[in-house]
C-alpha cells in the first residue's frame, strides 16, 4: 500500500465537500443568478403558516390557500378562534387540508397558551440551535418547516432542505446518498458557508426543478455534471 510523501498534507475530510460546495455554488450563480433578494418577507408566525401550508403541494396552490385563509380570517386570531372546520374549508385549494387545518389551529393555540400572544418575534433573540428545537417541538413541524422559518423571515443562519435540496445534493454527492433530510441539513449548513445559504438553497431549487428532475434528470445539459457523483445519469437526450 502506497503512502503520501513526507511533503503530502492531507486534505481535511470536510475541506473536499467544502470546496465542491463552493463550485456548485459559483457554476448555479452564472446558471441562475446571485439571488441576492428575498422572494418574500413574512413575519415569523406568517412564515410558518404558509410553510405548512407549502407542505406536498404546488407554490401555486398553496399561494392561493395562503391567500383565501388570510382574506377569510385577516388576523392570525380570527384563525385561531374559528373551527377546524372553517380551518379546513378556507385552505382546502391547498390539499391536505384535513391534516393541515387541525395542524394550524393547535399550533395557534399553543403559542397563545404559551406566549400570551399570538407572535413569534421572541425567536429573534434565540440562539439558532433553539430556536429550531422550539420549532420543531411543535407537532407538525419538521426540520424544513423551522429552518424555512429562520432563514426567510428572521434572517437567520438555516439552510432549508426540502425535496429538491435533498435529491440533488446526494446525487452531486455533497452528502452520502443515504442521508436523511435532516441528516442532510446538518451537512450542509457545515459545509456551506453561512452568508450563502440563501442563494445556495434557491439556486438548488432552481436546478432541481428546471433541469436535475426526480424521473430523467437532464445530465446532457447540466452545468454540474463533471462535479456530479450521479451514478445513473441521462447523458443522452431524448430523440
Ligand atoms: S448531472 Fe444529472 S444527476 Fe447530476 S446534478 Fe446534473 S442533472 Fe442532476
Amino acid at each position: 500500500m502506497s503512502r503520501p510523501s513526507e511533503n503530502t498534507v492531507p486534505m481535511p475530510v470536510s475541506e473536499y465537500p467544502s470546496r465542491k460546495a463552493l463550485s456548485i455554488h459559483k457554476r448555479l450563480v452564472s446558471e441562475y443568478g446571485p439571488r441576492l433578494s428575498r422572494a418574500h418577507t413574512l413575519d415569523p408566525l406568517s412564515e410558518l403558516i404558509f410553510t405548512i401550508l407549502s407542505q406536498n403541494t404546488s407554490d401555486v396552490n398553496r399561494d392561493r390557500a395562503y391567500e383565501t385563509l388570510r382574506s377569510r380570517f385577516p388576523a392570525w386570531e380570527q384563525v385561531r378562534l374559528a373551527s377546524v372546520e372553517e380551518i379546513e374549508d378556507a385552505i382546502r385549494i391547498g390539499g391536505l387540508a384535513a391534516i393541515k387545518a387541525p395542524r394550524i389551529k393547535s399550533i395557534l393555540e399553543h403559542i397563545h397558551r404559551e406566549q400570551g400572544t399570538l407572535s413569534l418575534d421572541f425567536l429573534r433573540e434565540m440562539p439558532v440551535p433553539e430556536a429550531r428545537k422550539w420549532l420543531v417541538s411543535l407537532k407538525g413541524v419538521g426540520h424544513k418547516t423551522a429552518s424555512c422559518v429562520l432563514l426567510f423571515s428572521l434572517d437567520r443562519s438555516a439552510l432549508p432542505v426540502d425535496t429538491h435540496v435533498h435529491r440533488v445534493t446526494r446525487r452531486l454527492g455533497l452528502v452520502p446518498m443515504k442521508s436523511s433530510a435532516e441528516r442532510t441539513n446538518i451537512l450542509l449548513e457545515a459545509m456551506v458557508p453561512q452568508e450563502l445559504y440563501y442563494p445556495f438553497h434557491v439556486n438548488i431549487i432552481a436546478h432541481g426543478r428546471q433541469v436535475c428532475h426526480a424521473q430523467r434528470p437532464k445530465c446532457y445539459a447540466c452545468v454540474l455534471e463533471d462535479l456530479c457523483d450521479f451514478v445513473d445519469k441521462s447523458l443522452e437526450p431524448p430523440q
